[in-house]
């Protein structure tokens, strides 16, 4: 898989290891600045405003890194229930 890597130039291993940093550093519920209008894959329009969101609708996780959050491509998807 290639690497992730954030708008800081921060490198993660995957998708995963992006919610695994945000949640190490207890900032997955920290509010998104801009919260980001997400066209799931479940065919849900979800509003991520947490830097880790959960769709409710089919559970894929979506995470981004706090020096990332103010732009929307950096976004994640880490996997269904992560
Ligand atoms: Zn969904």
């Amino acid at each position: 898989m290639d690497k992730v890597v954030s708008k800081c130039g921060c490198e993660f291993e995957s998708n995963q290891a992006v919610a695994d940093r945000v949640r190490a550093k207890g900032m997955d519920k920290h509010p998104m600045p801009n919260p980001a209008t997400i066209a799931c894959e479940c065919g849900h329009t979800i509003v991520m405003d947490t830097l880790v969101y959960k769709c409710p609708h089919c559970k894929m996780t979506y995470a981004i890194t706090p020096c990332s959050c103010d732009d929307h491509r950096y976004i994640v998807k880490a996997g269904i229930d992560y």
